[in-house]
């Protein structure tokens, strides 16, 4: 007769297993059979161990802001083992960001400290004193923070061998479709754009506060009627002028509307949010936790990036404040690989909003991840933050 023991080991393994060795084939790497990895050599103690290397994102089209074209993003990427099994993580920080994300010099030299303190945990489970640990070492360093965090996740979850989103108890049908972004450009490319993304997604997005907003949207709208996620970049500065906009919008087809204005102007948001016929949605408004309860009468929801708040840990402490004071919640990206872009879609079945575009503008993606299909974020099986080394 099977023992308890035997009988919770052989359920654990029919309920968690199929991930599992999908995973295996996948990434041909060799696991150790015992459960949980709690079996390491008799007398010998597992420690965590990161190592961390810059890699360069090769974007697939020059992008362009007002000031500066760039085809690159410094990225730095993480990988923390422990018993054998590696949990992947990265920072990405593009260069208009610097100030908040830091540069590939900065994160490099914060996980060095990392690297060399790590050891003092034993167990890659005391999540919350480790990442409190790592987020004590100095007041910045998102990205960074963002980098080890991710990888502690990975780990964890093919430890227990199930992705984050089962950990959670999300349902992975339940994923949002995920917007993708039309560049400003000349009507003509704008087109052409739009007729190809209207292909395969769902919801575009685009990036408005300029003076040629309304004929950007109507150039979109002579291809298609799908919704629109508008962006405006904190680039209104009426709030009269930006409520007229978003009534004008809606009756577009516009669906929400992101940072409508500079975001010290917290009276005037307020103003347009109680008036809006749209969702109004915070992103350069907030970075972290802490930021949110100022928010709430300010704005509909917040956008929720990990590289802005230090990784997964704190992204779902703030979907849950934010549920809780009543917001609504969207979850959006820098350029990344598939390892970040798939460590925020785990709890993207919890938010109203998707833009995880970010994987699908680099030409060099190290990783397998999570898939869009036909516009919609889905999920794998595979544990941790279900990616696989390509
Ligand atoms: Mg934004």
């Amino acid at each position: 007769m099977q023992s308890r023991r035997d009988f919770l080991k052989t359920a654990a393994l029919a309920t968690l297993g199929a991930g599992w060795l999908a995973e295996d084939a996948l990434a041909g790497e060799k696991r150790k059979p015992s459960l949980f990895h709690v079996n390491h050599r008799a007398g010998v103690n597992p420690v965590m161990r990161l190592r961390f290397f810059p890699y360069e994102l090769r974007l697939n089209h020059v992008f362009t802001v007002a000031s500066y074209s760039r085809n690159t993003t410094p990225d730095v990427q993480v990988e923390l083992e422990y018993d054998g099994v590696i949990g992947y993580g990265e920072a990405s920080m593009p260069p208009y960001l610097q100030k908040e994300l830091g540069s590939v010099e900065s994160v490099m030299a914060f996980l060095k400290r990392v690297q060399d303190t790590i050891g003092q945990f034993s167990d890659p489970f005391q999540m919350e004193d480790i990442l409190a640990y790592v987020d004590s070492l100095s007041p910045g360093d998102s990205a960074a923070k963002a980098a080890v965090d991710i990888a502690l996740h990975d780990l964890t979850g093919k430890l227990l061998r199930a992705p984050w989103y089962k950990l959670w108890g999300l349902d992975k049908g339940k994923t949002p479709d995920t917007t993708y972004t039309i560049g400003i450009d000349t009507p003509e490319v704008v087109r052409q754009k739009t007729r190809e993304c209207a292909e395969r997604f769902n919801i575009l997005k685009v990036k408005l506060g300029r003076d040629n907003d309304k004929e950007m949207i109507q150039t979109i709208r002579s291809v298609t009627h799908l919704p629109i996620a508008v962006d405006a970049n904190q680039g209104w500065h009426d709030r009269a002028y930006a409520l007229d906009m978003i009534h004008w919008l809606k009756e577009q087809g516009v669906v929400m509307i992101e940072q409508p204005m500079p975001k010290e102007r917290l009276d005037d948001i307020a103003w347009i949010t109680a008036q809006s016929p749209l969702p109004v949605f915070a992103d350069e408004a907030v970075q972290r936790l802490k930021d949110i309860p100022a928010l709430k009468d300010v704005y509909t929801g917040i956008n929720i990036k990990l590289m802005k708040c230090t990784g997964m840990r704190e992204a779902w402490k703030m979907v849950t404040l934010a549920r809780a004071l009543g917001m609504r919640v969207m979850v959006g990206c820098m350029t990344e690989t598939s390892c970040g872009i798939s460590a925020a879609a785990q709890f993207s079945p919890a938010v109203d909003f998707a833009d995880l575009d970010g994987n699908l503008l680099i030409a060099n993606d190290r990783f397998q991840g999570v898939e869009i299909v036909k516009g919609k974020i889905t999920l794998s099986d595979l544990p941790g933050i279900g990616v696989v080394k390509v």
